[in-house]
């Protein structure tokens, strides 16, 4: 148990005697009796008070001693703080109160939330939330200094009265439009131009107005770089540059001429390196050459930073003006944390608390030897830092207005008191804004001052000794530790293969080079890999959807009576291949993983010039191929040997499985190597072969998978690659020796599969099995209290991902009539701002659709839309590529035709709901089971859509396309599919038969024993 206000007043009162027990730290460098001694006058200074969060007069203290002891409660707790502003109604607050922390069970219930008294009539439901909201928005006012920079004044001029300067940071919702981030310029603006016209009257401040470099701004602008472009991606330092820089100008200009100061916060890890390109680039423009004030925010839990300020400095040195260097440890640990281990991506941050201390120790003392290029700002809440860097700077014999404090608004005030005490210049982080957008911010101050690892919970909570608050960060014995992500059972060994990280030059360089090599080999003649058979159909030509007079390439195609060779040639090769070892299947299925890695982004390129793909959705199909091809092999060697089936004794009884036979694989183009690749390679691990036909939208594509297969040891007749258009389809269906055939595409066309398979052919032994993934009609409900950042940039990427052709694409957004309008609004800004293009360049977002037909179909739908329905947004694309711009319909009914039938295109339809009940009886009322999904913040409705929402793969709080094979084995039911799901632990046993062999093993009286 934590005690109760649990701040030990023991060694700041008796600084003099030092209770017993408590010792110098270890000595671990000479500054360390320079850092204990000024750490204890610190705290000595800072006596007296606790920081306002975590004082008994407001904020009683039981939330976060709670959430303190007991992770869950913590997690609850903020997620309903995060929730609350979004739901105006009272008698809901108090519901989802309810729901996130259960039904009086804490003491929360009896005293902080008033909920005790609650009634069941209406008048108790709104008193006691109104209540709730008051508590938090109290606990909000602690870190937001006010709504509007107006409200904010009168405490930003009691600040700077009581020696604290101030950074401005204007909180707001994620950027998701170009229209949100002009909005956000013009507020940047403003706040400028009013904070300017407000200091003006200021008394002078001397400790906060000059520094060694000179005279210093009372203004100074925080600026969060995300919210000035709903481009920003590293992906495209170009487009994101020209994107930011634009809006950035005139920011920069007024601030220039005030003079004000604008710094650069620092964000997520995979913004950093394209953050600080942004700022070298900008600030070496001959406008901003000269500018003074500019500085940037650096995290010192990014293992880079170091190598980050070298780089500055001698960039500093070149452009002849210092820049300001604000280090911080860093505010998204977790979730960087989080976001890199999920796509398994090298951490690039330090994972212990210890590594990040000492790393800002060192970097200190890098910035304190260069003062003559930068104006060192550091931001910390630390005792230990604080002193560490006072002890540093004194060993340099460095003035005190050499280098300034920064602190956050509402954060550790003794020690704000206790510097400001001490002569130092400090400095501190002030959001304004509204509640709404607050709340992402409060929740993540509450996280940090409740995280194990937080200082201040350490001292405020914790109350340990001064020695163990100002001991040294010490590295030795630090072992590296990668947890391991969780795993299928029996697939240990299984690991997705990682997409891309964009982030990363290199692979940016790669993409590059990987396209150019391909452009030279546009417009040849390829021979399909078909074993030795001469393909005698006609040439299909493969063409570029960007630029449709551009010929990928040229590959012969099978005629019907190919066919019949090529079956013949399998039938032939059956027995051999069953034959094989398991063994030997499974290494041929990782050597062509292994050939596909080597070749991956090449093939990535020709997917993009072929399929009309995205870089980052093209690399994930390599990916999704190369897992497909490890999966099953791996899965097979689980499956593959012989299980005994019960233990009795003096019987043996085992379970065999055997290959079916001759596999038909009919593959769809829109991902031209991951599904076939799963298909073909789950057909031939369990010993089948197979007959593939790739599709005639993507016939290169397939071919490189039959030649990788062939390269990685499948021998000729095993496998037989026929690229064809229907008619061949149909031939292998109808063949009397095709003993399965693995479909995916569309309804129509598998509807027509399983029925031709069903009709017994003359000289056919077996029925035919049908594995078909077939189409959707994917809805996303959003509630009245879902993020609607969240939803609305899920329901986009879900919706214009590769144009809207993938099966699993969301067609419908059903939104509750509360958040109806405001959803519209956002989305329709947000649809406006896609990049639509070429997808060869980096920064596009959506690209062209496969064909003309396809680009036809879904323009006769858009024209039935405008019928049906109001047309909210209709993008417009002109060039010469089979585009088709994202459009969006709102008010649509449930019986329109756009919100019932397949698409398979960038085409949303919008449906309003007013209940959750309602929007999953209008997501289930379509033919198909395919993908679904919900955001919401509300438990209960979470749980209902869990029950109710009737698809194979239902996704909460997040897109719902990029299945993953093993984490989300994909497939529907009902006329979305039949056959298990691809990817999943069933998937292998649909290419086999089941036999079971009983023997009686008691021979005379004798059994071999048990
Ligand atoms: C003026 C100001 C501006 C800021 N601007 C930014 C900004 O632009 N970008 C930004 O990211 N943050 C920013 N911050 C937030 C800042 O990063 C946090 O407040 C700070 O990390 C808390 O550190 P501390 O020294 O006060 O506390 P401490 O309690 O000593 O340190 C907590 C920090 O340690 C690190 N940490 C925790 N666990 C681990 C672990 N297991 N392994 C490695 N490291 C760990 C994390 O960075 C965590 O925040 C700013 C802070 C201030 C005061």
């Amino acid at each position: 148990m934590f005690q109760q206000n649990a701040r030990s007043v023991y060694w700041w009162c008796s600084f003099n005697s030092l209770p017993v027990g408590v010792q110098m730290p270890t000595i671990s460098s000479p500054l360390e009796p320079a850092v204990y001694r000024i750490g204890e006058q610190l705290a000595r200074l800072s006596a007296g008070s606790t920081p306002t969060l975590f004082e008994r007069r407001w904020w009683s203290q039981t939330a976060l001693n709670l959430a303190m002891q007991d992770s869950r409660f913590k997690t609850q707790l903020f997620r309903f703080i995060d929730v609350l502003p979004s739901v105006t109604d009272d008698e809901e607050v108090v519901a989802l109160a309810r729901e996130y922390m259960g039904d009086g069970d804490t003491p929360l219930f009896g005293g902080q939330w008033g909920l005790k008294a609650l009634s069941a009539t209406n008048f108790g439901a709104r008193l006691s939330g109104k209540a709730i909201r008051n508590q938090v928005e109290h606990m909000a006012r602690t870190f937001i200094v006010g709504a509007t920079v107006k409200e904010a004044a009168p405490q930003l001029t009691d600040l700077w009265q009581h020696g604290r300067a101030w950074s401005i940071d204007l909180l707001g919702e994620a950027t998701i439009s170009d229209h949100e981030a002009d909005r956000y310029r013009d507020r940047c603006v403003e706040a400028l131009t009013l904070l300017a016209r407000e200091v003006a009257s200021w008394p002078s401040y001397p400790l906060l107005e000059r520094d060694h470099l000179g005279p210093i701004p009372r203004v100074q602008l925080s600026v969060k770089i995300s919210a000035l472009s709903p481009h920003l991606d590293p992906i495209d330092p170009e487009g994101s540059y020209q994107s930011v820089a634009t809006r950035l100008r005139p920011i920069l200009d007024l601030a220039m001429g005030l003079p004000a100061s604008v710094i650069f916060d620092m964000e997520q890890a995979d913004t950093k390196a394209l953050l600080v390109e942004i700022f070298t680039r900008l600030f070496a423009e001959p406008s901003y050459r000269a500018y003074p004030y500019a500085g940037l925010a650096l995290q010192a839990y990014h293992r880079e930073t170091e190598r980050d300020i070298e780089g500055l400095l001698s960039w500093v040195h070149r452009r002849g003006s210092p820049i300001t260097i604000r280090l911080v440890k860093g505010a998204y640990w977790d979730s960087d944390m989080i976001r890199y281990r999920q796509r398994g991506w090298a951490v690039p941050l330090f994972e212990r608390k210890v590594e990040t201390d000492a790393n800002y120790e060192a970097l200190t003392h890098r910035m304190l030897s260069q003062t003559s290029l930068i104006r060192p700002a550091f931001g910390t809440h630390n005792l230990r830092t604080l002193a560490h860097i006072e002890a540093v700077a004194e060993s340099l014999g460095l003035p005190p207005e050499t280098w300034e404090y920064q602190m956050i608004f509402g954060m550790a005030e003794p020690f704000q008191h206790a510097i400001t005490q001490y002569g130092r210049r400090l400095r501190l982080y002030t959001p304004v804004g509204d509640l709404l957008p607050g709340m992402a911010y409060l929740v993540r101050r509450l996280l940090e001052n409740t995280s194990n690892e937080s200082f201040l919970r350490k001292e405020y909570m914790e109350s340990q000794p001064l020695s163990t608050l100002l001991a040294p960060p010490v590295l030795e014995g630090l072992t590296q530790k990668h947890p391991l992500a969780s795993q299928p059972a029996g697939m240990q060994e299984f690991r997705n293969e990682p997409q891309r990280d964009f982030a990363i030059a290199d692979s940016r360089v790669a993409m590059q080079r990987a396209l150019a090599t391909v452009r030279l080999q546009l417009g040849r003649q390829w021979t399909p890999s078909s074993g030795g058979l001469r393909l005698t159909g006609p040439v299909i030509e493969s063409r570029n959807p960007a630029h449709p007079d551009e010929v990928v390439g040229r590959l012969s195609s099978a005629s019907p009576e190919d066919v019949e060779q090529a079956v013949r040639r399998a039938v032939q090769a059956r027995e051999s291949w069953r034959d094989r070892t398991t063994e030997r299947r499974v290494d041929i299925m990782r050597a062509a993983a292994a050939l596909m890695r080597t070749r991956r982004d090449e093939l990535t390129a020709w997917e993009i010039v072929e399929c009309g793909k995205p870089w980052r959705e093209a690399d994930a199909d390599l990916a999704e191929a190369i897992d497909f091809l490890e999966f099953y092999a791996g899965d097979w060697r689980r499956l593959a040997s012989p299980r005994r089936l019960g233990h009795e004794p003096g019987e043996l009884n085992q379970r065999l499985y055997s290959p079916r036979g001759v596999t038909a694989v009919i593959a769809p183009w829109n991902f031209p190597l991951a599904i076939p690749t799963g298909m073909v390679s789950a057909a031939l691990v369990t010993g089948n072969p197979v007959i593939f036909k790739p599709s005639e939208r993507s016939p290169m594509m397939g071919h490189w998978l039959a030649e990788l297969l062939r390269e990685a040891g499948v021998p000729d007749g095993v496998l037989c690659c026929l690229p064809g258009g229907p008619d061949i389809g149909q031939t292998l269906v109808r063949h009397p020796e095709i003993a399965t055939v693995a479909f995916t595409g569309s309804k129509d066309v598998g509807l027509g599969i399983l029925k031709d398979a069903g009709t017994l052919m003359p000289g056919q032994h077996m029925v035919k099995r049908v594995l078909a993934e077939m189409g959707g009609k994917n809805a996303i409900i959003v509630d009245e209290t879902a993020d609607l950042d969240d939803a609305i940039t899920g329901v986009v990427s879900s919706f214009t991902g590769y144009a809207g052709q993938k099966c699993s694409a969301c067609s419908r957004a059903i939104v509750h009539a509360a958040i109806y309008d405001s959803f519209l609004e956002r989305l329709k800004e947000a649809v406006l701002s896609l990049r639509v293009g070429n997808p060869e360049e980096p920064g596009t977002q959506v690209g062209p659709v496969i064909d003309r037909r396809a680009q036809s179909k879904i323009q006769e739908y858009i024209e039935i839309g405008k019928q049906e329905a109001r047309l909210l947004v209709e993008g417009i694309v002109t060039g010469p590529g089979w585009y088709v711009g994202p459009t969006v319909f709102a008010d649509v009914a449930p019986t329109h035709r756009v919100a019932q039938e397949e698409i398979f295109g960038p085409v949303l339809a919008v449906m309003k709901a007013t209940s959750i009940q309602e929007a999953l009886s209008l997501a289930n009322s379509t033919a198909y089971a395919l993908t679904g999904g919900v955001y919401s913040r509300s438990p209960s409705n979470l749980e209902l859509a869990w029950q109710r929402f009737d698809v194979g793969n239902l996704y909460l709080n997040r897109p719902i396309t990029g299945a993953l094979v093993a984490r989300q084995p994909f497939g529907g039911h009902r006329l979305s599919g039949i056959g298990a799901k691809a990817g999943g632990e069933e998937y292998l046993t649909q290419f086999v038969v089941t036999r079971v062999v009983s023997e009686q093993t008691l021979r005379r009286g004798f059994a071999p024993p048990e």
